[in-house]
């Protein structure tokens, strides 16, 4: 007997548990049960180190946080960005000429975003699922099979006999999307040969809340403040350089982290193992189809060199949230095409201008053409001189840009 949910979503990492919340609880007249399934514990996150991985969280995002109740319990890991600066970094560490330097708070004084330690957000995000009457955890088996035959209902046959369903299932089941995969919804993009390798580390002196952004002739090097006085980095680098330094012992990484950040942290000691991400920029042709939505990484990913991945996919929970909520209340069939067409057309046209904005900064930055460089060194000096040009980069980093739905405004839909 499949167990029946108003939704279900597939995949409770970040993006999945984040729109567990942004539903569950959220309807005003009835509340909405939600079905959260993931092939593993996601409480599994509360007994692990981390794994280095850290992301930034814009201000429009921890609106959203506060409308879900839980940036209080989030709040104490999240590490403010005070300044941020840019540098062309062709040489040594110590001669890294500052192409841009700004204060990250907004008009208000706000910071525009906080560092978080994912395995944090993770913690901070499952607990309050735990605590939800309205979502229930199915967890330890993948889903094998989405059926969307029966009229009115779609259906999540899980690998361990389960049967759930619903009028609408959302795919939050990451960059690889078995779920999307399997609906024939493919992805466009291209790869950048490039890999991010992410860790974290202590450091002897304060970072002062200050996140760096060095830009490199094989892409950027960034460094982001962390709370405790720790730091994580995004190491972007072609894939073979990556192997290289993947492949070193932690001591010897560790000493060529060391050469790569200079002295003005002090000395460096790694607090996780290093990791190496493939690069790329992909978007889903379409972010829905029969009673199914695409959300998060499901959906696209897009270069992380601005740290946006994670806040698009906040955006589309938000969205999606708001569809659906507006639906349910006018007794409307939540998961019909035309909820979902609202949706896709709401996220798709903002997700593909952050990514080739994302895309055209990397392409931009990653080279050593003459020519690029002049206009791009130029563009900079002439932002660096502008306060509404500073302003501007402050309120999109905050994400305070574009069509925002109401959670990322802090009000529930
Ligand atoms: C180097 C790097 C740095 C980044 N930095 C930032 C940053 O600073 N800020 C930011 O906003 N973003 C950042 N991002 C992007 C961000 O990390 C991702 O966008 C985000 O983690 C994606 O989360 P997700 O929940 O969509 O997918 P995933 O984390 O991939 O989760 C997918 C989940 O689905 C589950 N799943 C898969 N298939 C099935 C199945 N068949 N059945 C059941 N469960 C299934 C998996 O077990 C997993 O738990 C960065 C990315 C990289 C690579």
């Amino acid at each position: 007997m499949a167990a029946k949910h108003d939704v279900v979503i597939i995949g409770a990492a970040l993006n999945g548990l984040a729109m567990a919340l942004a539903l569950g609880g959220n309807a005003q007249r009835r509340r909405l049960s939600v079905a959260l399934v993931d092939s593993r514990d996601p409480r599994d996150v509360l007994k692990r180190a981390g794994d280095g991985r850290a992301s930034a969280i814009t201000l429009t995002s921890r609106r959203m946080f506060e409308a879900l109740g839980v940036w209080q319990a989030m709040q104490p890991f999240g590490q403010p960005v005070h300044q941020i600066i840019v540098t062309d970094a062709k040489g040594a560490a110590s001669d890294r000429p500052v192409l841009l330097q700004f204060a990250a708070e907004t008009e208000a004084g706000e910071s525009s975003m906080l560092m978080f330690d994912n395995r944090d957000l993770l913690g901070s995000l499952v607990t309050s699922v735990e605590s939800s009457p309205d979502i229930t955890l199915y967890s330890g088996s993948a889903v094998k099979e989405v059926d969307n035959k029966t009229p009115g209902l779609a259906r999540a046959k899980l690998a361990d006999g389960r049967e759930l369903k619903a009028p609408l299932i959302i795919a939050a089941d990451g960059a690889r999307s078995p779920t999307r995969i399997a609906a024939g919804i493919e992805m466009v993009g291209w790869a950048y040969g490039q890999s991010g390798i992410v860790t974290s580390f202590r450091h002897s002196l304060p970072h002062q809340g200050r996140a760096e952004e060095h830009f490199g002739a094989e892409g950027p090097f960034a460094i982001l403040p962390l709370t405790d006085n720790r730091s994580s980095i995004v190491w972007t680098c072609k894939e073979e350089t990556a192997d290289r330094l993947l492949a070193r012992s932690p001591d010897e990484f560790e000493r060529e982290l060391q050469a790569q950040i200079g002295s003005h942290l002090g000395e460096i000691k790694l607090v996780a193992p290093p990791q190496g991400y493939p690069l790329g920029m992909w978007i889903a042709k379409e972010f829905h189809g029969p009673r199914l939505a695409l959300v998060g990484d499901a959906a696209h990913v897009v270069h992380p060199l601005a740290g946006l991945g994670f806040n698009l996919g906040l955006k589309d929970a938000a969205a999606l949230a708001e569809c659906i909520a507006d639906a349910f209340s006018l007794g409307q069939d939540i998961g019909s095409d035309q909820v979902l067409t609202r949706y896709a057309a709401w996220r798709r046209f903002d997700t593909v201008t952050t990514a080739m904005a994302m895309d055209g900064f990397n392409r931009l930055f990653s080279n050593d053409v003459a020519l690029l460089k002049l206009v791009r060194d130029a563009g900079l000096k002439l932002t660096q001189s502008s306060a509404a040009a500073k302003s501007f980069f402050v309120r999109e980093a905050a994400g305070m840009t574009g069509e925002l739905p109401k959670l990322l405004r802090g009000d529930r839909p």
